[in-house]
């Protein structure tokens, strides 16, 4: 790396900043404390100043790509801006200086906020109630399935399998496994859609539900998704709806209309949170009236008296996360949400829509299209054309770094060869799609003319191709203190 750890910027000589002398009288460890728990050497921190230590971060925080450096159109992922206004209301004292375990009546402002995005989640996708507990998206998959064994508990059979698409994200087979149930694929048809013949078959007495997402990760609305419905229900399964790309839907359509049972949000992909390194993240659960039972407790509910926490739901199945979820991912996304109004939602998931459209447009005829369909918030290519020249999707997206963008997500879905996944989100104006279309023409006429250049590919990052299996394999993040044994 070009930039030193923060230990290496350590002052030999303790020069780098100055404080004045104490002017309370200096208290002595030895006196205060048991000799058994001090410590004998001094702590490895860095000894350093302030301005190094900004620089530092500023300087690492440059040697990657993010949303507030330049485009990051990943499919699936919803890389979208995340206002700064979101930043300031999280870190009001009033929020941020808050202990999950105060009085009730200290913390109204925070449980009224808690009620509040819940209803309107609730509003915005048609459900009776939503929980906010669950931390990812994942773990509101996993939250959902624990509805649906609870829900079918109940009329005596958990029943055995769930069944799921195969374009679907690697989560829901993980969530289906982890909650106890087998996981039963079902083949997309040539439009890259559920097919119909092939869940009337799949379905029998021992499905305890079909897990549908809508738009798809294809980017495709399932059009049938209320036969499918129907189908489900006819056969006494449930609809889980994977939620993720709520981003293409707000004020458009309520899943719950449609006929979903349980669908989990991702606030981090539709609601403008921070995806983090990973997280925290947010992945509230939104149920029909038959389900609200069985959500984790505790329950926020209005009472005359003021905001309260409800724990006594018998048939619940319990806590999913500690205390509330992420609060403080939750008071961003509630900033978003009283920012935009219902109005605003709708024009963001419109934007989402007519920017993908655009972008497909732009890019139609030199990248092969695995479906001829009109997509929602996003597209998926095939880079197949190109890999007959002797350029793989992967040295596409490789060469796209050189410009300074990100790459799409590539080789997911798993059904489409070659796959390069786009997304642009709302929050990008015609500007930078002109220059992202730009670039992948330009890398497509170089595919075409001089192949070995986008092979070669980054040639302008920090760091140029990495051994990826490697990287993988043999991750060594260790620091080797000087002295450390
Ligand atoms: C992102 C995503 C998930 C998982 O959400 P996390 O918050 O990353 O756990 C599930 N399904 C789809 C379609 C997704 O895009």
């Amino acid at each position: 790396m070009s930039e030193k750890l923060l230990f290496e910027h350590t002052s030999k000589k303790n020069d780098d900043f100055y404080l004045p002398p104490s002017d309370v009288p200096e208290e002595k460890p030895a006196e205060l404390i048991p000799a058994a728990w001090l410590r004998r050497d001094k702590p490895r921190i860095p000894d350093i100043a302030e301005p190094h230590v900004v620089r530092h971060f500023v300087n690492l925080s440059t040697q990657n790509h993010h949303v507030d450096k330049a485009f990051y159109p990943l499919g699936s992922c919803t890389m979208k801006y995340n206002p700064k206004i979101n930043e300031n209301t999280s870190a009001l004292p009033g929020f941020s200086c808050l202990h999950p375990l105060q009085p009730l009546d200290t913390v109204q402002g925070a449980l009224q906020l808690v009620y509040d995005i819940s209803s309107w989640l609730a509003e915005i996708a048609g459900f009776s109630a939503v929980t906010l507990q669950p931390a990812a998206g994942a773990h509101g998959e996993l939250t959902g399935l624990m509805l649906v064994r609870a829900f079918h508990e109940s009329k005596g059979n958990p029943r055995k399998t769930v069944l799921i698409p195969d374009s679907a994200h690697g989560t829901n087979p993980a969530s289906v496994i982890i909650s106890g149930y087998e996981s039963v694929t079902l083949k997309s048809n040539d439009k890259g859609l559920l097919d119909l013949k092939e869940l009337e078959e799949a379905l029998n007495p021992e499905v305890a539900a079909l897990m549908l997402t809508n738009p798809n990760t294809l980017g495709i609305f399932e059009t049938q998704v209320k036969e499918i419905c129907k189908l489900c229900h006819n056969a006494g399964a449930l609809v889980y709806m994977d939620g993720a790309n709520m981003n293409a839907l707000l004020g458009l359509v309520r899943p719950a209309e449609l006929g979903i049972d349980v669908m989990h949000f991702n606030l981090h992909k539709t609601f403008s949170t921070p995806h983090g390194g990973g997280g925290p993240g947010s992945g509230p659960v939104g149920v029909v009236e038959k389900l609200v039972d069985f959500l984790p407790t505790p329950c926020v509910t209005k009472a005359a008296s003021g905001y309260t926490l409800d724990c006594d739901r018998p048939q619940s199945i319990g806590k999913v996360s500690t205390f509330y979820g992420n609060f403080a991912i939750i008071v961003r996304a509630y900033t978003y949400i009283r920012m935009l109004g219902a109005e605003g939602l709708k024009k963001a998931s419109q934007n989402a829509i007519l920017n993908a459209n655009y972008l497909l447009s732009r890019l139609a005829d030199k990248f092969d299209q695995p479906y001829d369909m009109t997509p929602m918030h996003e597209f998926v290519l095939a880079g197949t054309r190109q890999k007959q020249q002797g350029v793989k999707t992967l040295d596409i997206a490789k060469r796209l770094l050189d410009f300074g963008v990100h790459a799409p997500t590539v080789y997911f879905p798993l059904i489409v060869p070659e796959a390069l996944m786009i997304e642009p989100t709302e929050t990008e104006n015609k500007e930078t799609l002109d220059a992202y279309a730009d670039y992948l023409l330009q890398i497509a006429r170089e595919a075409e003319e001089d192949p070995e250049k986008v092979k070669q590919a980054p040639t302008k990052t920090p760091r140029k191709r990495l051994d990826e299996a490697q990287a993988a394999k043999e991750l060594n993040i260790r620091y080797n203190f000087k002295g450390a044994k």
